[in-house]
């Protein structure tokens, strides 16, 4: 038997599932192979530590039950609309993500979603400049 098929078969070995022909093949690997009887005593370890912590018992903290009832009352009903603030928090935040941060001299860094937010907003302040002094070139004309 290869150390490789030993090893796959370990498992199997622990929890009784192997026939008889299968126990007495790997025995017999395992009796002159010292890595795969390693490999044995140290997952038959941390299998026992697994069955261990599987029977300790565990109690949610204090309140658990309050607090994911209070959250789910909290929670707007399944294709119920969202309100505008918070799909503009997420839509900040996911670009937020998308698009990190630059940074800065000094080591702070900036959003790159601000920037474009400035950049949108100068646009618009030019647009309208344009649009007003258009405007004013058109009045004086008439
Ligand atoms: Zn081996």
């Amino acid at each position: 038997m290869e150390c490789t098929h030993c090893h796959g078969q370990l498992n199997r070995y622990i929890d009784g599932e192997l026939g008889y022909v299968e126990v007495a093949e790997l025995q017999q690997h395992l009796g002159f192979c010292p890595d795969c009887a390693a490999e044995l005593r140290e997952l038959s370890a941390l299998r026992g530590t697994l069955a261990a912590w599987g029977g300790t018992a565990l109690a949610p903290s204090p309140g658990f039950a309050e607090r994911v009832m209070a959250g789910l009352a909290a929670e707007p009903a399944p294709g119920s609309p969202r309100p505008l603030g918070q799909v503009v928090d997420e839509t900040l935040d996911t670009l937020d993500r998308a698009l990190g941060h630059l940074p800065l001299p000094g080591g702070r860094r900036i959003p790159v979603k601000n920037l474009i937010g400035w950049a949108l907003a100068v646009i618009a302040l030019v647009e309208a400049g344009r649009r007003r002094g258009r405007r004013e070139r058109e009045a004086r004309s008439w």
